[in-house]
């Protein structure tokens, strides 16, 4: 694909776990300054296919081109340096550490190159996005609520300048109301940050609301593809989540 604004582009990418194939010829594509949701069920592959695009599994087959370069090969650390940033599911903080550590941890590659006066300076940032996280940044980050925990996590991976933020489940286990308050976080993150995001979701409605396009992942395989004005009218996927109100 030889469009500028193609940040990352998959090309029948399969994985497997010994006999279990995971991810069958899957190919995609982000652009710069998108919000891509992967929607699909429990066990399609949403988690398989954020792990091998930030390098902790390494695809059988099929190509991962992110900013030009190909990616296959490359450790997650190497991953992460290049400013492709993975927010694991299950808000996973640093629980013995403070709110505050847990940011600077985020920094880590940024602080090496740039020094102690820029994180400084986009910690200021990242809190006036989120003030709960600047309000409690002496707290431990495990005696944050769910949805303050979750929020820590997705500022950790601001703090790391991401050129591509890929969210795995940020929604999960939290309350409707909270879960709204995350995913309306990540819209407006792309219109402050300009943050590219491949957000995987169990959310299907409301994660078509604040993307720009979507994915529907099923045994591995995509299925389904469009915009997400798109795919919210689809038929089958308004009857498979017909009801869902979050
Ligand atoms: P969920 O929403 O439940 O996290 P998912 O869409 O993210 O699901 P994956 O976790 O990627 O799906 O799982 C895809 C398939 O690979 C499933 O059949 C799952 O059982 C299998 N799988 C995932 N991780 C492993 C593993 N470490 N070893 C063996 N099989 C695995």
């Amino acid at each position: 694909m030889k469009n500028e604004q193609v940040i990352l582009e998959t090309r029948d990418l399969s994985v497997s776990y010994g006999a279990i194939q995971a991810l069958r010829h899957v190919s995609m594509h982000v652009e710069k300054g998108e919000i891509v949701a992967l929607l699909g069920a429990n066990g399609a592959g949403k988690t398989t296919l954020l792990q091998t695009l930030s390098g902790l599994i390494t695809p059988d087959d099929g190509t991962i081109i992110y900013r030009g370069v190909e990616m296959i090969g490359q450790e997650a650390e190497e991953v992460a340096a290049k400013h492709l940033i993975h927010v694991p599911e299950h808000r996973q903080v640093f629980p013995t550490l403070s709110v505050l550590d847990n940011l600077t941890l985020g920094a880590y590659h940024h602080y090496r190159k740039t020094g102690a006066k820029a994180v400084e300076t986009e910690m200021e940032k990242v809190f006036s996005f989120f003030p709960i996280l600047k309000e409690r940044k002496e707290q431990l980050a495990g005696t944050l609520s769910g949805g303050q925990q979750q929020m820590l996590a997705i500022a950790r991976g601001v703090m790391a300048k991401p050129s591509l933020l890929l969210l795995d489940e940020p929604t999960l286990g939290l309350a409707p109301i909270i879960a709204q308050e995350v995913l309306g976080l990540v819209a407006d993150l792309r219109n402050e940050f300009e943050t590219t995001v491949l957000l995987v979701e169990q959310n299907v409605v409301s994660s078509l609301r604040i993307a720009d396009r979507g994915y529907v992942i099923s045994h591995g395989e995509i299925v389904k593809s469009g915009s997400a004005s798109e795919l919210r009218n689809d038929k089958e996927i308004k009857e498979a989540y017909l009801g869902q109100s979050v």
